[in-house]
């Protein structure tokens, strides 16, 4: 029986994995169906992690000494995918891809959430060289420079909101004329002069060079194409919440979640089931950045501590 299994390796799985070793748990295995590191590997640089002001380090640079450092307390590793989790009686079931079984007293969902993809020309080969998932992590990049959002549910525009502080102009493309964001947010949006509504046009290509990206060619329902030459763009178009480690055989989920698919926790990183944790994407409210992914790793591991003394 495991103390504690941790399923995910990103910053809050590899956190959480220290934390709980380091704090005196001798049987505690994390479960990664990759490499450890998580989607931060995807990054070509790092800025906003404190302590970390390294220009010509990538994402994969940055987790590598998290790594050395994760498992030098005896967190184990095991490069598995898990299929499901369930609660029986006190302790857990976690069964891995292949159905072998691991039992354990606690467990620490860490599988993050994806950003979906939109599916135009370019997007794949540009990704992570002017082309971004977080305005948090890279609007900083285009400071004073004209960017492209793409998307109209409330992630786009909040987002765009927020870059609208940092760069010069914010052109918001949206497939339809109408927004799927709260009206008080699409008002916002369209009070902010620096912030232009592009509507009924889809991206038909992001295009750029060896440098990265240097515009987009957009096409208006007439079929009128035209070219913006802005060097960063911003694809907000919904995240994939990896949580189907949650769900029981009938597509129920085991603890509760909100309507967007994310784990409902508590400041102590609790769900509604005693001994099993969410932190990191997954959770709800999450800042989806790599220090807040990590603290939350670190708190769920302290409750663990807290509650396998308690169980004693
Ligand atoms: P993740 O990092 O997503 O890790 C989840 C892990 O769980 C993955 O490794 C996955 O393989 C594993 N997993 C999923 N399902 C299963 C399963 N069923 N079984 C086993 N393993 C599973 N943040 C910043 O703070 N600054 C930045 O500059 C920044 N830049 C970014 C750039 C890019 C291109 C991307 C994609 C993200 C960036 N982020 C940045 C966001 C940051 O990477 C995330 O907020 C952070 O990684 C979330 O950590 P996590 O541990 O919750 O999840
Ligand atoms: P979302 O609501 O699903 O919106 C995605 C947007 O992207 C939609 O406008 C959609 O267009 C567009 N889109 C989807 N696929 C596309 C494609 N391939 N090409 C071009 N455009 C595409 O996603 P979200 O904004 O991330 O929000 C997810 C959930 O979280 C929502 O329920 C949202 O309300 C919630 N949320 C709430 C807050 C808040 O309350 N403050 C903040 C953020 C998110 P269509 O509109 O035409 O479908």
């Amino acid at each position: 029986m495991l103390d504690c299994a941790i399923i995910g390796g990103g910053p809050a799985g590899l956190t959480a994995g220290l934390y709980t070793t380091r704090g005196g748990l001798k049987n505690v295995t994390l479960f990664e169906m990759g490499m450890p590191g998580g989607q931060i590997t995807n990054s070509s640089e790092i800025e906003n992690y404190p302590g970390f002001f390294e220009h010509d380090k990538t994402g994969m640079d940055f987790m590598d000494t998290w790594q050395n450092q994760c498992f030098h307390f005896g967190l184990k590793h095991e490069m598995k995918k898990v299929e499901r989790v369930a609660k029986t009686g006190d302790y857990f079931t976690v069964t891995l891809e292949g159905g072998e079984t691991v039992e354990a007293m606690t467990v620490i969902v860490c599988t993050g959430s994806t950003p979906k993809r939109a599916g135009f020309k370019g997007e794949d080969e540009y990704f992570g060289k002017g082309v971004s998932t977080c305005a948090t992590c890279d609007g900083f990049f285009y400071k004073d420079k004209p960017v492209t959002v793409l998307g109209g549910g409330d992630t786009a525009l909040e987002e765009a909101y927020y870059l609208s502080n940092i760069c010069s102009d914010v052109y918001v493309v949206h497939r339809r004329d109408t927004f799927r964001a709260a009206p008080s947010t699409v008002d916002r949006v369209k009070r902010k002069e620096n912030i232009h509504l592009v509507t009924d046009t889809v991206i038909e290509e992001v295009i750029g060079d060896a440098m990265g990206v240097s515009g987009v060619k957009l096409k208006n329902k007439e079929g009128v194409i035209t070219q913006m030459d802005n060097p960063g763009l911003f694809v907000f178009v919904g995240h994939n919440v990896n949580n189907a480690v949650l769900q029981d055989e009938n597509g129920d989920f085991i603890c509760k979640m909100n309507d967007w698919g994310q784990v409902i926790v508590d400041l102590s990183m609790k769900t509604s089931v005693e001994g099993l944790f969410a932190a990191g994407d997954i959770r709800i409210e999450a800042p989806k950045q790599v220090v807040s992914a990590a603290g939350d790793g670190a708190i769920a591991a302290l409750q663990v501590i807290s509650y396998i003394q308690e169980q004693a």
